[in-house]
């Protein structure tokens, strides 16, 4: 089968590889539509815990093609998307239902081959049906919306609470419909591209303010007791020191965005301690996949305007060689 293979750092091909036949427990799945992540990236470049060679993708819907032993309740031809989470099951962190914290943690197209291909193998119970009112392009969409819930949940956030969010990329986008969705009052935007802004207050930010600007826009005289909620989704350093300013008394802050592995920033300890904040991490998919599948399918969130291209899966390999431009959002490779 075809197969885009990063085999080392900055070296990424299309080639025939070997058809992953599913081994026992598993399901193979002919692969329709990938989205590509900034992981992704991440994994090209050599900054991700990912052997290579490996075959990155990990947001994708597909058919059923082959059925391994020991599987019931999927048969060749279902239309399905997977969970890329491989989580061990036997650690402390598994057994209590931490598993994005697992000792063995693993995923699909991070640790082991995922669904840059024409085929991609998956345990059966990672596996989801795909309802017919569902498109592809949707269904490759469940996976980024399954860290999107898992944010929400570490976020709980109250109804009412006036919130501020940094970076409208997919995420940021997928975050904003949600905060909406989950009972933000003021929901001010910051992004550097204009056409995200105005994207974000379609569906639900309330003020969208240039990079640019946030010190005039967002000063003290303007909002004198910050926000009860900050998220980031920028995963830029600098950024996050200065959405740190805008956390109000008892407010939370999110990190949402993945920064470099070693960066640092400085937070004031004084108002960490003063102010009654809250800092928060949330790392990838936690049991969330099947809440993120139901919010797509009953319309609670709109992916279809995210997705900025479709690419094929040969042009893929000069998307990922060329820097990332900041009006894109979504780009998925469609099989
Ligand atoms: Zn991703
Ligand atoms: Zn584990």
């Amino acid at each position: 089968m075809k197969a885009l293979v990063i085999e080392a750092p900055r070296q990424a091909v299309i080639k025939e590889v070997a058809y992953p036949a599913p081994q026992r427990g598993e399901v193979t799945i002919q692969v329709k539509q990938v989205g590509i992540c900034g992981t992704d990236f991440h994994i090209y470049e050599g900054e991700f815990i990912s052997p290579y060679p490996i075959i990155p993708g990990h947001e994708f819907s597909g058919i059923i093609h082959e059925v391994g032993e020991g599987v019931c309740g999927f048969q060749p031809g279902d239309r399905v998307s997977a969970d890329p989470s491989l989580f061990c099951g036997a650690c402390s962190f598994c057994l209590t239902q931490r598993g994005n914290q697992c000792e063995n943690w693993g995923a699909l197209g991070n640790t082991v081959n995922g669904s840059m291909a024409e085929f991609v193998s998956v345990p059966a119970g990672n596996v989801i049906k795909l309802p017919d009112s569902m498109s592809f392009e949707e269904g490759a969409f469940i996976e980024p919306m399954a860290c999107v819930v898992h944010g929400m949940n570490r976020l709980q956030l109250q109804v009412g609470n006036r919130v501020l969010l940094f970076g409208a990329g997919a995420m940021g986008q997928q975050l904003i419909q949600s905060l909406a969705r989950a009972g933000a009052s003021e929901l001010v935007v910051v992004d550097v591209a204009q056409e995200k802004l105005d994207l974000a207050l379609q569906y639900g930010a309330t003020k969208g303010i240039l990079s640019r600007n946030v010190d005039t826009e967002l000063s003290k005289d303007n909002y004198p007791h910050g926000f009860d909620a900050v998220v980031d989704v920028t995963g830029i350093p600098a950024v996050i020191e200065q959405a740190l300013d805008y956390v109000g008394p008892a407010g939370k802050y999110l990190q949402f965005g993945v920064t470099p592995e070693h960066a640092s920033i400085r937070v004031n300890p004084f108002k960490l301690y003063n102010k009654d904040w809250t800092l928060l991490g949330s790392m990838a998919i936690n049991h969330t996949f099947i809440p993120a599948f139901h919010w797509i399918k009953e319309g609670r969130i709109d992916v279809k305007p995210l997705i900025s291209q479709t690419i094929s899966l040969e042009e893929t390999v000069a998307f990922l060689e060329q820097p990332k431009a900041s009006h894109l959002m979504k780009v998925q490779i469609k099989l």
